[in-house]
């Protein structure tokens, strides 16, 4: 499937995202939001319900996704999920988070969510009796529960980038956040075609605008047209010269002090790459990545043997 006008709205197959609180209370090596980087920030409520509210008029979207960093991190996340409600931009509201906050979460935040995904993370997993209040919690409220196990990541980006630009485009075509997820993200009065067109600039520090990939969202006739015209262009976006897409390389998932978050990445983008990876999302584009698994005792397994060849 893909983008369609209908009656002056871009129809989007996928999800619209918002990141809620920019920080995080975890620090997995090459988190791809770069959220170790991020001291506590977090949206204002009446930005989200601007934003929002005008984009809402020129894109539908199937659902919105609440995420960080840790959205759970922020204070007033009930308010933003009303707000989020109201606009009307999507018929659901998803919230992922890694989990670790969730079993204080009250029925004010559950009552407000449709769908809670949870990423665990070895180290950081919820006790047995906190996934089953968890459980209990959502099957209460009618909120679908889904949890992943991740025992890997791939790294996300590289801090020196490329100069081939035909390396670029592979990146940017077979890039699963931009074509097959659709990440596609509201910041700031912006609209990102993904969440790393957000963060890396502004991480990296590099002299291009930081608003260089970025679509304003304004009050204007065309902005459906410009839109749909954002979204489907063949360009790779500025900040693909230094992400990895989905085919950086693959590592057993580990916790960084937030210090050393940066150096593994102080690397070119060719280092970094699984070029086998690379061609085989030539062909599949939706290739499992080979992180996550949906079976916990999988998970143990892999998680085991990993520290076993560590
Ligand atoms: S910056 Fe480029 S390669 Fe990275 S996620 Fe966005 S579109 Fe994909």
């Amino acid at each position: 499937m893909s983008y369609e006008l209908v009656d002056g709205r871009v129809v989007t197959p996928e999800g619209c995202e918002l990141n809620v609180a920019h920080h995080c209370n975890l620090g997995c090596a090459s988190c791809s939001h770069l959220s170790p980087v991020f001291r506590r920030s977090v949206v204002d409520p009446e930005v989200v319900r601007r934003d929002l509210g005008l984009l809402a008029r020129f894109l539908r979207a199937r659902f919105v996704k609440v995420l960080g960093g840790e959205p759970l991190l922020h204070k007033q996340l009930v308010p933003i999920l009303d707000i989020i409600r109201e606009s009307g931009i999507a018929p659901r509201v998803l919230v992922c988070t890694n989990g670790v906050l969730l079993p204080r979460m009250r029925d004010d935040f559950w009552s407000r969510v449709d769908e809670v995904e949870v990423s665990i993370y070895p180290g950081r997993e919820l006790s047995d009796d906190e996934l089953a209040h968890v459980r209990r919690q959502a099957e209460r409220h009618q909120t679908t529960l889904t949890v992943s196990y991740y025992s890997h990541f791939r790294y996300s980006y590289s801090e020196v980038g490329t100069e081939d630009a035909r390396l670029v485009e592979q990146i940017f075509t077979t890039c699963q956040v931009a074509h097959v997820w659709r990440c596609h993200t509201v910041y700031e009065g912006h609209f990102f075609r993904c969440p790393q067109a957000v963060f890396l600039p502004r991480v990296i520090g590099r002299p291009e605008d930081p608003w260089a990939d970025a679509l304003p969202i304004e009050d204007r006739p065309d902005l459906a047209e410009r839109l749909l015209a954002y979204l489907t262009s063949p360009r790779p976006l500025a900040a693909c010269r230094n992400c990895l897409g989905s085919a950086g390389r693959r590592m057993p998932h580990h916790q960084l002090p937030r210090a050393e978050f940066l150096a593994p990445q102080r690397r070119p983008t060719e280092e970094l790459l699984d070029r086998e990876f690379l061609a085989r999302l030539a062909d599949e584009p939706d290739h499992d990545d080979g992180c996550a698994v949906a079976d916990p005792e999988d998970w143990r397994a892999r998680v085991h043997g990993v520290r076993e060849r560590i």
